[in-house]
């Protein structure tokens, strides 16, 4: 590449899908290691990109007859019906599956799972991608909540309470748009001891998936910095996996973060996941959500393996074009460093202690 400082700094990613390929078959973590044709994500380039790493989602996918159906993202206005919730049992086998994804993508030299904030520091420059471990959706979790310290004894750091289907803690936001995040209840008791357990044990508590009445129970129980690892600007897409400026404040105010979601259904003001846009979109989320937060609250969460992501950048290879299109915009390269690494690591060491 011509300009090397576009692959600098490199950046640490709030949210990728990754693990999911792995779950469902798609590819394994040798091939990872030597580069597979589809996908957002492997390791030559993340290299090519400078993604230096990221947090690394356990997702357990629902059957493929309710898979959600992109086509629908096309419509003026849509609410895809959710798939319906998952046993217990099932999820628990996928999850562990997972964790073992994950030990052989860090087997191949594909990851490093970093459990502490040194140690992720130390990992940012490769050569594997520095991976914090996360749950998106904790339906293998039971109420006792018995699991949680095994998935935190292997690795895990992070965790969503809810993707976007009910769980026994809570319920997510549905794929609604237009719709503001409001749209169902609260954490349920055994959602309200999750937050207690994942602070005591230090584990981040991630509010993208969350609806707003499960956003305010976690903001007045959790004695942690609110973070939400993917998720964009409701005031310009008004999508209900988008937040409003009432929860930025409260973000802002538990000096907590927001990771950039590449999706373009939750960029894009008519909230199409279709990938023909321009950056300047991008720009304007990020405009607003440091207008609302600050610099230091500000990051990316790329939804990269889950989501359809601006064609301008394609996959982790692309991210030169991301830097490129910020620095054409006069991001400066103290602000560049915060974005790309600082943020979170910032959000991180609080959270996380160390
Ligand atoms: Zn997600």
């Amino acid at each position: 590449m011509a300009d090397e400082t576009l692959r600098s700094p490199g950046i640490f990613d709030g949210h990728n899908d990754l693990i999911l390929r792995m779950i469902t078959g798609k590819v394994t973590a040798a091939a990872l290691r030597e580069g597979t044709l589809g996908g957002h994500i492997d390791l030559p380039r993340a290299r090519h990109g400078g993604l230096a790493g990221g947090f690394f989602a356990i997702f357990v996918p629902g059957t493929d007859e309710n898979a959600i159906r992109m086509e629908e993202f096309s419509k003026p206005a849509y609410d895809l019906p959710l798939p319906p919730p998952v046993d217990h049992a099932t999820a628990l086998e996928i999850t562990r599956q997972g964790f073992a994804a994950a030990r052989s993508l860090q087997a191949e030299g594909v990851i490093k799972v970093c459990t502490d904030i040194d140690s992720l520091e130390a990992a940012l420059p490769g050569p594997a991608m520095a991976a914090v471990l996360h749950i998106e959706g904790a339906e293998a979790i039971g109420p006792d909540l018995a699991e949680l310290d095994e998935f935190h004894a292997l690795g895990l750091r992070s965790l969503g309470p809810v993707w976007s289907r009910p769980t026994i803690f809570g319920d997510g936001v549905p794929f609604r748009y237009p719709s503001d995040p409001d749209t169902g209840p609260g954490l349920t008791e055994a959602g309200k001891r999750l937050i207690g357990a994942c602070n005591r044990l230090k584990i981040v508590v991630d509010l993208s998936h969350l609806n707003a009445r499960g956003f305010d129970d976690v903001a007045r129980l959790s004695d942690a910095p609110l973070v939400a690892t993917h998720s964009n600007a409701w005031e310009i897409c008004p999508h209900a996996r988008n937040l409003t400026d009432r929860q930025l404040a409260m973000i802002a105010e538990s000096d907590g973060m927001v990771g950039i979601n590449l999706a373009t259904g939750f960029l894009r003001p008519d909230g199409q996941m279709a990938a023909d846009m321009s950056l300047d979109l991008l720009i304007r989320h990020l405009d607003h959500l440091i207008s609302r937060l600050g610099e230091d609250r500000v990051g990316f969460g790329s939804d990269f393996d889950g989501a359809i992501v601006p064609e301008v950048i394609g996959d982790c290879a692309g991210l030169p074009n991301l830097r490129r299109a910020l620095r054409e915009r006069g991001i400066n390269q103290r602000l560049m460093q915060k974005l790309c690494q600082g943020n979170w690591m910032r959000v991180l060491r609080r959270t996380w202690g160390g």
